[in-house]
C-alpha cells in the first residue's frame, strides 16, 4: 500500500526558480525512505508540499489515498507530521507544551491565564515521550534541552498526533555526527516498531546508506536516483 502518491507535482517559486520538475514517485506503508541531494536540490520544497505547507504549481498529491486538496488539508497533515532541522520548538515553554500545543484548550472561567490539556491528551503525550525516552524531561524548558534532545521532543510532537508518516526535513543537519546517528537510530526504531513511514531529507550519502530502505536522489529539483542503497553503492 502506497501512502504517498505524487503524480507529475512540479514547483516554480514566484521568483521564478523551478525548485522540483514534474515528479512522479510513491512511497510504501512503513517504509524508511531518505530523500538525498545537496543543499539547494529541493528536498525541502518536496516534503512541505507532501505535508501541503507549500502549494504545488502543478500536478497532484495522494497521501493515504486521499487527494491533497483546501478542505482536508488540516487533517491529513497530522497523519503526515513534519520533523525540522531547526526542532521548531518554544523556547520558553516546557517539552509537555511543545509537544500538546496544537492541542491547548483555552478556559476562559480563568481570565485567560490558564490553558489546559485534557487529560487523553496528556495521556498521547506521555506515551510519546517515552517513545523518544525523554519522560524525565516532561516539564523542562525546551530551551534547556540538548540539540539532541530537542530533536526528541520535535519527533515526540509529530508522534503525539498519531501520523501514519513522518517526514522529516534535514533532522540532523544541526546535530554532531554522534547525535545524528542516535536520532536516524531512533526514526528508524519507530518506523519498524510502529510501522510509521519515513520520509528524511539528509545531504550525507553515508547516513542515507546506513539508514534507508530506499534512497531518492534529487539534484536541481529533479530525481536522479531511485533504489536501494546496495543500488545507490554500485551505482558509484
Ligand atoms: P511562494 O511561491 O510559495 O509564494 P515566495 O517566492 O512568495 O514563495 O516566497 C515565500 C517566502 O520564501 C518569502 O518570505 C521569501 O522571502 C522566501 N524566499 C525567497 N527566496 C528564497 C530562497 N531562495 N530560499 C529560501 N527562501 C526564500
Ligand atoms: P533543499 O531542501 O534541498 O536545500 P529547497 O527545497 O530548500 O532545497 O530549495 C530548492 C530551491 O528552491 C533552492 O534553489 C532554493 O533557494 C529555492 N527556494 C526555496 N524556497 C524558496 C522560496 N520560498 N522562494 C524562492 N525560492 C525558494
Amino acid at each position: 500500500m502506497h501512502v504517498i502518491e505524487l503524480e507529475r507535482v512540479s514547483k516554480t517559486y514566484n521568483n521564478g526558480l523551478r525548485a522540483l520538475k514534474p515528479t512522479t514517485l510513491s512511497i510504501s506503508a512503513g517504509s524508511f525512505t531518505v530523500i538525498l541531494g545537496p543543499s539547494g536540490a529541493g528536498k525541502s520544497t518536496l516534503l512541505r508540499i507532501i505535508n501541503g505547507l507549500e502549494s504545488t504549481t502543478s500536478g497532484e498529491v495522494t497521501v493515504l489515498a486521499q487527494k491533497l486538496t483546501p478542505q482536508n488539508i488540516s487533517r491529513l497533515r497530522a497523519k503526515a507530521a513534519m520533523v525540522f532541522q531547526q526542532f521548531n520548538l518554544v523556547g520558553r515553554l516546557n517539552v509537555m507544551t511543545n509537544i500538546l500545543i496544537g492541542r491547548l484548550h483555552y478556559n476562559p472561567w480563568w481570565m485567560s491565564l490558564l490553558y489546559l490539556f485534557k487529560q487523553q491528551d496528556k495521556t498521547i503525550a506521555h506515551w510519546a515521550l517515552a517513545r523518544v525516552n525523554l519522560t524525565t524531561k516532561a516539564w523542562e524548558r525546551a530551551d534547556c534541552l540538548s540539540g539532541g534532545q530537542q530533536q526528541r521532543v520535535g519527533i515526540a510532537r509529530a508522534l503525539a498526533q498519531q501520523p501514519k508518516i513522518i517526514l522529516a526535513d534535514e533532522p540532523v543537519a544541526s546535530l554532531d555526527p554522534v547525535t545524528s546517528e542516535e536520532i536516524l537510530t531512533l526514526l528508524h526504531k519507530i518506523c519498524r516498531e510502529d510501522g510509521i513511514a519515513v520520509v528524511a531529507s539528509l545531504h550525507q550519502v553515508d547516513l542515507a546508506m546506513n539508514f534507508a530502505d530506499r534512497i531518492i536522489g534529487l539534484n536541481s529539483g529533479k530525481v536522479v536516483f531511485d533504489g536501494s542503497p546496495k543500488e545507490l553503492g554500485s551505482d558509484r
